[in-house]
């Protein structure tokens, strides 16, 4: 039996970076950068206002108050957008500024239109401005010749806006995966199929394709192979044909029927892993063929779930070339009591709360591996350590947060 961390350092050890190809910069969203992303240009362009108001010379203000505003002369105005020689401030004189406009020469500070009152070609001041108050200035945001963006980065809203901000209209990304995606067993039935007494309806394969799409990737469903080595061996063969990774959900115990390994391995898989150190997931079957990844999931469907979260998800973003891999895991205080049997690393389904700023959090209720109800409630997993056989209330256990970011 492998244990949890040598299973996952394997995994993504064998697991290559696929190729690169360039996407229009919307469709780079929850996509990964094959390449820094580095700025010519300084960003702001120019020194700029960041108010509304006068643009001044602050010497001239130091006096200024509510009760005895200084008084100075207005002798132009200038909107954003629109660059212009001259006039240069001199001594007791202000222009007229909008958000974002180019700062003219000898100003060295904004007066906010809050704080002043327009005269017959004059503005009243009632606050004294100080060197740089509210100017941007050049290259304070982005400077000419950094790195804003780096290869593995994924692109969000504020990636997806610097990239704009440098005009990129095209962007360079990892290719996504093809991922094929099959059920096994003979008693599992497709969704809106008539179901006898005995069968079981398939979720999983629904399950494993939404856990897919939310990673911006559109798996290929391969449907429902019968527990037999005929019945295995087409599908799988042809999932092996086309797509990067083979995920299949079922048969991989030690059941009279469970012929995955059989027939993956009759198909040129090298089987690495057959058996992980935790609950749920203890069987789960991990394989290379080429440069092509076989998952053999267990069938339970929080099993499967579990399996995917603590292992296909990292492999599939190291194929997507991201950068970080794991989910953030951080101290909780546990609410209740918690047994366990020594030896394995349990996964156990949680809702975390936030108490006077701190992770407090709770188990959402039955922990059997095919009780789906209480992998629906949870926003997080317990993680409790195979040497131990109780947590109790009040201890510091580790939580994962499973829908938050890769950190
Ligand atoms: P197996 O490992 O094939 O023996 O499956 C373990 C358990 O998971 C059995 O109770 C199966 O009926 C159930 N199971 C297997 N595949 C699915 C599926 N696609 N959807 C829901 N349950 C499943
Ligand atoms: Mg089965």
């Amino acid at each position: 039996m492998t244990s949890v961390d040598d299973a996952l350092n394997l995994m993504l050890s064998l697991a290559g970076t696929l190729g690169e190809e360039k996407v229009p910069l919307l469709e780079a969203y929850d996509r990964i950068l094959a390449g820094d992303i580095a700025s010519e240009i300084d960003i702001p362009s120019f020194n700029n206002s960041a108010m509304d108001g006068y643009a001044v010379m602050s010497g001239d203000t130091l006096n200024a108050s509510g009760d005895r505003p200084v008084e100075l002369r207005v002798l132009s105005e200038i909107q954003a957008g629109i660059y212009r020689e001259g006039p240069e401030l001199v001594s007791g004189t202000a222009i007229c500024i909008m958000t974002g406009a180019v700062i003219p020469g000898g100003a060295d500070g904004v007066i906010p239109v809050e704080d002043t009152k327009e005269g017959e070609g004059t503005v009243k001041i009632f606050k004294p401005v100080k060197k740089d108050d509210n100017i941007r200035f050049i290259g304070e945001d982005i400077s000419a010749g950094s790195d804003v963006l780096h290869k593995g980065d994924i692109v969000k809203s504020s990636e997806t806006g610097l990239l704009a901000s440098l005009n990129h209209g095209e962007i360079s990304v990892y290719k996504r995966p093809r991922i094929g995606i099959l059920s096994t067993g003979d008693e599992i039935v497709d969704v809106g199929e008539a179901m006898a007494r005995g069968q079981v309806r398939n979720s999983n394969a629904y399950t494993l394709q939404s856990l897919v799409r939310g990673m911006n990737v559109v798996p290929e469903y391969l449907g429902i192979a019968e527990d037999t080595i005929d019945g295995l061996r087409q599908k799988l063969k042809s999932g092996f044909d086309t797509k990067d990774i083979v995920i299949t959900t079922g048969g991989v115990s030690l059941g009279k029927y469970d012929f995955i390994k059989d027939v993956i391995q009759e198909l040129g898989v090298d089987i690495k892993i057959e058996t992980i150190s935790m609950k749920p997931g203890k069987p789960l079957v991990f394989g290379i063929k080429g440069d092509k990844v076989f998952f053999g999931l267990p069938g339970n469907p929080v099993s499967t779930m579990v399996a995917f979260m603590q292992f296909v998800r990292p492999v599939i973003l190291k194929m997507m070339g991201a950068a970080k891999l794991r989910k953030p895991v951080v101290k909780a205080i546990l609410m209740e009591k918690i047994k366990k049997k020594p030896g394995r690393r349990h996964f156990i389904r949680g809702r975390f709360i936030i108490k006077d700023g701190r992770f407090h959090v709770t188990t959402t209720g039955p922990q059997g591996s095919g009780i789906l109800s209480s992998m629906s409630g949870a926003n997080c997993i317990i993680i409790l350590p195979e040497d131990i056989e109780k947590a109790l209330p009040g201890d510091e256990v580790m939580v994962q947060l499973i829908q938050h970011g890769e950190v």
